[in-house]
């Protein structure tokens, strides 16, 4: 220890960094971490908890609708969009506070400053401070990033959308992933007129077809408009808000245009290169199985390695190195049968492989109900939840389980554990139903669809 000033220092205070930080500390190391903008990082400030606010606050539009079939008349509803954003920050600035105490509890030295690497025992902090350390944790997230095209300056991301003043009446968002579709649910449920553009023929590529196809046309029927195979030529201001100008000549006005084609890796700049750091095509830092680096005294986790870029991910791969470098067990962080939520609206969850995935590995039986949910039933509303398993032939073991609908992300925890723990289907089938729930579905679909 006495050549160095710490036996980790940290880049980046989000989900994997505080979570190695903390854990490195409990287990006896002097950790320093610096973190240039706002302790949580992504997930806590402008990722997954102001989004899933929005998210709440987008359905009450449906809910007071859906009441009125229970007998509730409830007048005119009126959003405040500057106070959602008001209460959204306050509750971000909680949170944010958390982490603080966090890292203060555990004894970890934290920096709000940018901070690069210089070699691999040394970093730099933006007033020049040079730090020797043991070990170096590279956990800088990703950033959205708006592709250069003529007027491409007046297109926001996901970063701009939590900060706007006023709520875009008229919004295009560009890009078929699920942040796209998440935003594009919540500008509709907030009163917004929404047109998702994608280049592609159908949006969330990568989930199961069935499943892409239900969400897209529910999405549709609560009124986005879907411009598929379409892509922005060009992006004017006029006085009348920002005119686009698609690749194929027509046009359209909007007040805002949300750009989530994609998120690179915060590696710019960073000094990874010059400490001998192998980085991919895309600027990710390119880690084991334990997230080491090729240079030894350097690791990396979370969303810079752009492997599988969620929270829970990055916490785990950040306690997995935690539990390597400083408690002397050597762990790997385990990406395989993840369970994940999408908040579109319709809610997606899901876990294992797509039907698509199933049937390149060998034969397989697919279980699928599609079905309007009890809520329905008396508010009208036309939306069908959909419940999706994928089965193998031969072991019966259940390999994917696909949900829409409400209460989909909290269903898909739930039916993630037997499935990792490579239950079959009668497995499912053993367990008596919840009556009277859509989770049901997940125990009585009794004979294969195909
Ligand atoms: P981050 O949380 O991004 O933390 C990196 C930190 O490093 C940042 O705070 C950054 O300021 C800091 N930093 C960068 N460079 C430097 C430097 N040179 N010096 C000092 N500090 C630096 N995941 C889910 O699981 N569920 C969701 O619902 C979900 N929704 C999302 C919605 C949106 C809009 C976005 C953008 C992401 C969402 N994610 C979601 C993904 C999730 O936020 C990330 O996977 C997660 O935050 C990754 O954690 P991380 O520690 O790798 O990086």
């Amino acid at each position: 220890m006495a050549d160095f000033d710490f036996d980790l220092f940290v880049i980046g205070g989000g989900s994997g960094g505080v979570r190695a930080a903390r854990m490195s500390a409990s287990y006896g190391a002097k950790v320093g971490l610096a973190e240039e903008y706002r302790y949580g990082g992504t997930c806590v400030i402008r990722g997954c908890v102001p989004k899933k606010l929005m998210v709440y606050a987008s359905s009450f539009s449906e809910a007071f609708e859906d009441a009125a079939g229970f007998g509730w008349s409830v007048g005119t509803a009126t959003h405040d969009w500057s106070k959602l954003i008001a209460n959204k920050d306050s509750e971000i600035g909680r949170l944010e506070g958390i982490y603080m105490s966090i890292l203060d509890n555990n004894d970890v030295t934290h920096f709000r400053s940018r901070t690069v690497v210089v070699d691999p025992h040394t970093v730099k902090l933006a007033d020049g401070q040079t730090f020797r350390t043991k070990h170096i944790l590279v956990a800088t997230g990703g950033t959205p990033f708006v592709p250069e095209f003529p007027g491409s300056e007046h297109a926001i991301t996901s970063n701009d959308i939590f900060h706007l003043t006023d709520m875009p009446k008229r919004a295009v968002i560009v890009g078929g992933g699920y942040i796209a579709s998440e935003f594009a649910g919540i500008l509709c449920g907030l009163g917004s007129e929404v047109t998702q553009v994608y280049r592609r023929d159908l949006i969330l590529r990568g989930f199961d077809d069935e499943v892409r196809q239900h969400v897209s046309d529910e999405m549709a029927a609560k009124g986005i408009t879907f411009r598929y195979k379409a892509d922005i030529a060009k992006i004017e201001k006029t006085d009348d808000g920002l005119k686009i100008t698609y690749e194929d000549g027509s046009n359209q006005v909007a007040d805002q245009v949300l750009y989530a084609t994609g998120r690179i890796p915060n590696t710019t700049g960073l000094g990874l290169e010059d400490a001998g750091v192998a980085l991919g095509k895309k600027g990710e830092v390119i880690v084991d199985a334990w997230s080491q680096t090729n240079v030894p005294s350097i690791y990396a986790v979370g969303d810079v390695t752009d492997r599988l870029a969620l929270t829970p991910v990055a916490i785990r791969e950040g306690a997995a190195f935690a539990e390597t470098v400083f408690n002397a067990t050597p762990t790997k962080a385990d990406h395989a049968l993840v369970p994940t939520a999408v908040f579109t609206q319709p809610e997606i969850g899901t876990t294992g492989l797509t039907e698509e995935q199933a049937r390149a590995e060998g034969e397989i039986e697919v279980y699928s109900a599609a079905f309007r949910p009890m809520l329905a039933t008396l508010s009208g509303r036309q939306e069908k939840m959909l419940m999706k398993m994928i089965v193998a032939k031969d072991s019966q073991k259940v390999l994917g389980v696909h949900i829409i609908g409400h209460g989909a992300g909290e269903m898909i925890q739930l039916a993630g554990i037997p499935v990792k723990m490579g239950a079959t289907k009668a497995d499912f089938d053993q367990t008596v139903a919840v009556h009277p729930t859509a989770a049901e579905e997940l125990v009585t679909m009794k004979t294969p669809v195909r």
